[in-house]
């Protein structure tokens, strides 16, 4: 039964060969027989309450798609009941009182909530190494990082303890746990989910997206999570959609953009072949592929990191030990009672960003750092446009790697920031343009070392296309396998 995707569970649970209860108590079951560190908050009495409304709600007529399956939340949506850390000691025994609008959308369609996340603090992260309850292991090998932020979200869905499960996406936190963790994600248009309830970490650049096993699971997820929230000031006024409304479409024509920065020295080998065997597969598929050129890919790392440290800095001065989170037990008066209390509720890794971003916003320095990375930011995102729209647009989707190697050992870059910070180069320029991108298990590394670590494939698509890219996605998971494998 845990090897169902989502939609084969919903068709379980509609025909009433299996309850809501039943179903969330064998993965509350396996999620206590798991040693990945997935799960930071489990509490089998709250959601069997939900299992119990679930089934009685399965028993009437008012159940939908997703009414009785279970999915678990990454700890960055605040959640009543259960508590919401964001990975930090900051917020370490913090039960918000109200939900996350994703969590209260979920809610409603009588999803089950199997509990919270573990994830890099505050979303700061490509590992899962920044939490401050420890790493989620890689459940394809556990000496191997799951990929961050939303590490226990991708570790979760690949070692089976949940159908799926949200996640959020700064620069990459969904795309790329997907990818290493060998499961498939989506971050939609920027502004199509709703940041209500999401921890703030950037928020120019925080995007909510569900990580599943299959694309068809991502459309039904993505149908719950969408739609206009006006508590959330950036969120879309857009029509409802139906984002498996073209799953079936054939691919025949489709022009696969390939951006040849994406191919370059950095790329590891292993993760160049699978990456271009998937391409050979599209083309068998009727797609053609085109080369493309994004120029300012590179500039995406120095860009990403003055502006998502700079939004970090402001967003995170409300922990302050009075407002919101942990307060130092002695101190002396009110500066030193911030000082102690922000000392020891954050990270280093946090701590390093507020650094970053309060120096790049300050006087003297805001012109030279802060405005010359909000302009390149534009052209990066033209480089998209000229490539995906216009009369000369050249592509329909544009597809490379996810991350420049499979996962790397647990301890390897904890110690070198800007080593995690370039694992992040094929990630980043799609979040600071705001589109819309996917990850899709495509094959595995063949490294010595790396035996058996997955291998993503990227799919950008142009503004409010994830209905298209959910279509190419699914396509290839009707012809291959590599969405079905699964950790030993
Ligand atoms: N790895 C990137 C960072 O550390 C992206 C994280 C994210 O998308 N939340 O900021």
């Amino acid at each position: 039964m845990h090897k169902l995707t989502l939609k084969e569970l919903s068709a379980q649970l509609q025909a009433r060969k299996i309850s809501a209860t039943e179903l969330a108590t064998l993965f509350l079951d396996r999620i206590d027989a798991s040693d990945l560190n997935a799960f930071l908050h489990v509490d089998r009495e709250l959601t069997l309450a939900q299992a119990k409304v679930a089934d009685s709600r399965l028993s009437g007529n008012n159940a939908g798609q997703l009414t009785g399956v279970p999915i678990a939340h990454k700890d960055i949506f605040v959640t009543r009941g259960w508590r919401t850390t964001a990975g930090s000691r900051m917020l370490d025994n913090y039960v918000s009182p109200f939900d996350a609008t994703v969590v209260e959308q979920f809610n409603a369609a009588g999803t089950v909530t199997l509990g919270k996340l573990n994830c890099d603090e505050f979303a700061m992260g490509s590992g899962n190494e920044n939490s401050y309850f420890g790493p989620t292991l890689n459940p394809w090998d556990k000496r191997a990082v799951p990929g961050g932020s939303s590490g226990g979200s991708a570790a979760a869905v690949a070692a089976r303890l949940a159908p799926a499960a949200t996640a959020t996406d700064t620069g990459g936190s969904i795309r790329q746990p997907a990818s290493l963790c060998g499961v498939t994600g989506i971050k939609p248009t920027y502004g199509s989910v709703s940041r209500y309830g999401m921890i703030a970490f950037a928020s120019s650049l925080d995007q909510g997206g569900p990580i599943a096993k299959t694309a068809e699971d991502c459309g039904l997820l993505l149908n719950a999570m969408t739609g206009f929230d006006e508590r959330d000031s950036t969120s879309l006024q857009r029509p409802k959609e139906d984002f498996t409304r073209s799953l079936n479409d054939s691919l025949q024509g489709l022009r696969i953009g390939v951006p040849k920065e994406f191919f370059g020295a950095g790329l590891a080998a292993d993760v160049e072949a699978a990456v271009r065997a998937a391409l050979s597969e599209f083309e068998k598929l009727g797609a053609k592929l085109v080369e493309i050129s994004l120029p300012k890919t590179e500039l995406s790392i120095p860009v990403y990191y003055v502006i998502a440290p700079a939004e970090a800095s402001s967003n995170l001065s409300r922990f302050d030990g009075v407002r919101y989170g942990h307060r130092a037990a002695d101190y002396g008066n009110l500066d030193d009672m911030y000082r102690k209390s922000r000392a020891e509720g954050f990270g280093e890794e946090v701590k390093r960003r507020i650094l970053v971003g309060s120096y790049v916003l300050s006087h003297g320095y805001y012109d030279a750092y802060y405005l010359q990375a909000q302009k390149i930011r534009r052209l990066i995102a033209q480089d998209f446009q000229n490539a995906l729209a216009g009369a000369n647009r050249q592509c329909d989707v544009i597809m490379g790697p996810v991350s420049p190697t499979v996962a790397w050992d647990l301890g390897d870059k904890t110690n070198d920031p800007v080593a995690n910070y370039l694992a992040d180069i094929f990630t980043l320029s799609t979040s600071l343009a705001g589109l819309p991108g996917m990850s899709i298990p495509c094959g595995f590394g063949q490294g010595e070392k790396n035996g058996k670590r997955p291998v993503g494939l990227q799919i950008i698509g142009n503004y409010f296309d994830e209905a298209r890219l959910l279509n190419v996605a699914h396509q290839f998971q009707q012809a291959t396998d590599w969405h079905l494998r699964e950790p030993a």
